[in-house]
This record gives C-alpha cells, sequence and structure tokens, in this order.
C-alpha cells in the first residue's frame, strides 16, 4: 500500500471509527494527498460528517449592521479604513435589521448574524445591537448571533445577557502566519475573547482564511488550533482578492486545494458544523457548493455575503433538497 493509501486508512480508522480529529502531521499529509485521491478523501470526509454530525444542514444569514472604515489592517478585508477599497463605512437601521432577520428566517434558517466592521464594540453600538436583537426577538422567531470584533470580560457578559446564541470570532490564520495577516491586534486578543466567549456559555463560532499564502503546514496548524478552542462552527473562507487590500494580488486559489482542504477541516473537526463561508463561489464556481456538502461541508450561508454578491438563497435551498439534506430546525429553548 503506498504512503499516500495509508493516510486515508489511518483516517478512515481514527476519524470515523473512533470520532478522534487528526492531529497537524496527519492533517499535513491530508493536505499533500495527489488530486487522484481527491473523491476518496471527499467521500471519507462526507461519512465522518454523517456519523459525527447526522444529514442536517445549518443554513443562516447575515447581516452588516456596520460595513467598512474599520480600523483594524487584516490584509484579506475591504472593510479595513486603512487601504483604499471601495467599501465605505454604513450603518444600517433597526427597521432594517428587522426586515434582513424577516427574509432570513423566510429561507428557512435558523441563525441570524448581525456583523459590524469593528475591532471591538463601544457602546453606542453594543446599545444598537441590543435594542435591535429586542426588535427582532418581537417579530421574528430565530437565533441570534453577533460578531463585534474584540470583547472584554464584561462586553462578553452583557452580550450574553442580551440573549445572544452564538458569537463568531475568527482566529483568520494560524498563530505562526497571523503577522502576516494582521498587524494591529495579536493572534492571542482573537484567541482570548473566543475563550471568554466558550466560557460565558454562548456557542462559539470561529473560523479562518485560507489561500492568504499560507503553507499547507500552516493550514493544518490553523485547524488544529481551531479545533483546539472546541468551537460549536467553523466558518472556512476562502480568499477572494480584494481591489485596494494588500491581499490584491494574491491569485485565487485551486478548487483541488480548495476542496483538499474542506475535507481537512472535517478530519480535524469531525463533530463541529463546519460552514462554507466567504469566496467559495470565486474559487470552486457553481459545482464547489455541491462538493463542498458531499465533502464534509453541514452549514451554508444564505443570501449576500458582507461585501460580495452570494448565491441566491433559492439556488442552495434547491441544491440541499436535491441532496436530500434537511435543514437544521429552530431548537426551542424551554
Ligand atoms: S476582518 Fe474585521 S477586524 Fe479585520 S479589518 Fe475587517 S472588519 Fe476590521
Amino acid at each position: 500500500m503506498t504512503d499516500e493509501g495509508t493516510t486515508l486508512t489511518v483516517a478512515c480508522r481514527q476519524v470515523l471509527g473512533e470520532g478522534r480529529g487528526l492531529n497537524e502531521d496527519q492533517l499535513i499529509d491530508v493536505l499533500r494527498l495527489g488530486d487522484e485521491h481527491t473523491a476518496a478523501l471527499l467521500a471519507l470526509a462526507h461519512e465522518v460528517r454523517m456519523r459525527w454530525c447526522g444529514p442536517e444542514v445549518e443554513v443562516e444569514g447575515i447581516v452588516s449592521l456596520k460595513t467598512g472604515g474599520c480600523p483594524e489592517d487584516c490584509h484579506f478585508c475591504s472593510q479595513s479604513g486603512q487601504f483604499s477599497s471601495p467599501v465605505r463605512a454604513a450603518w444600517l437601521n433597526i427597521p432594517e435589521l428587522v426586515e434582513a432577520a424577516k427574509q432570513t428566517a423566510a429561507t428557512g434558517a435558523s441563525e441570524f448574524c448581525i456583523v459590524a466592521a469593528v475591532r471591538g464594540p463601544d457602546e453606542r453600538l453594543l446599545g444598537q445591537v441590543e435594542a435591535g436583537i429586542e426588535a427582532i426577538r418581537a417579530e421574528v422567531d430565530i437565533n441570534i448571533a453577533c460578531s463585534l470584533g474584540m470583547l472584554t470580560q464584561e462586553q462578553v457578559d452583557q452580550i450574553a445577557a442580551m440573549g445572544v446564541h452564538r458569537y463568531n470570532h475568527n482566529l483568520e490564520a494560524a498563530k505562526s502566519y497571523f503577522a502576516q495577516v494582521v498587524t494591529t491586534h495579536s493572534f492571542e486578543e482573537r484567541w482570548q475573547t473566543c475563550e471568554m466567549v466558550r466560557e460565558a456559555g454562548m456557542e462559539l463560532c470561529c473560523g479562518g482564511l485560507v489561500g492568504m499564502g499560507e503553507s499547507l503546514e500552516q493550514r493544518a496548524e490553523l485547524a488544529v488550533q481551531l479545533a483546539e478552542l472546541q468551537p460549536h462552527e467553523v466558518p472556512l473562507n476562502f480568499l477572494n482578492p480584494r481591489p485596494g487590500t494588500p491581499f490584491a494580488d494574491l491569485p485565487v486559489m485551486g478548487s483541488g486545494d480548495a476542496l483538499r482542504t474542506v475535507a481537512a477541516f472535517r478530519l480535524a473537526l469531525p463533530r463541529t458544523i463546519l460552514r462554507y463561508a466567504g469566496g467559495r463561489e470565486i474559487t470552486l464556481g457553481e459545482l464547489g457548493t455541491r462538493e463542498g456538502l458531499l465533502g464534509g461541508v453541514n452549514a451554508v450561508i444564505v443570501g449576500n455575503y458582507l461585501t460580495t454578491l452570494g448565491r441566491d438563497p433559492e439556488d442552495d435551498l434547491q441544491l440541499l433538497d436535491e441532496l436530500q439534506m434537511p435543514i437544521k430546525a429552530l431548537s426551542k429553548v424551554l
């Protein structure tokens, strides 16, 4: 048997059989597999997802409460105020927020995530989020998630007290690559927010981006660092090089590489919700969503991403129907 065959056999026994995620070295082996193994790898990742997570797919909507003008310098992000990207600072008002939540709920989604492009929230933003959540609650039956940047312990407590069900804060990149991606805050600061969120009892949604010039080893490192945080959900983004950002000229990740990465993340995180986030259209094209959903992914965002157009929600919902993957229902807290 070849070494590559051994990699898949070991992954099958350990992850599928025992539910134990692969370690960093094992993930590097997976990410180095040749294209001829991609189909078998995706099939294994799909089996792992079906066994340890089940057939349901979580559908989420996302809305930007405050867009652009962020003081941070994450090199992939067109919402940074430090680059000459065309995204302008803008705020959404509460009726618009409620309307977005209604439209999201109408797709069958169980999660609605309110996002703001900030380093961390100030009192004004937290006040608006609180008012927004109250207004949504009065009219729409949906779980509310937030993504408002880095938090202090006091802010974590405030957000938990608002009844926020899940908080998103990505690691963005592996620790060893982080300084090449962000210089205005540290990996450790991000990590701290993630830990506080989890300890406060909110579900932690924590992922990152790939295709930013990191090595395969660093991709594997990101996956194990995410696994260490034990997030409820991992959004996996592929770099969509945006004009005006420092990463504008990076090549789009190849589809083989992207699919191997999806499968590797599933093999690192057998029980976690793995969500396709931004960049899947440009990296994987139309077929990518189907291949990902049959290769370890079990959550999708419907509608527009924050600064780029996503697919039509109907396309994704039709695809789930065709694949006979039920949409995860809203779980009621009694
Ligand atoms: S990723 Fe978030 S923190 Fe970084 S520049 Fe963009 S909006 Fe700001």
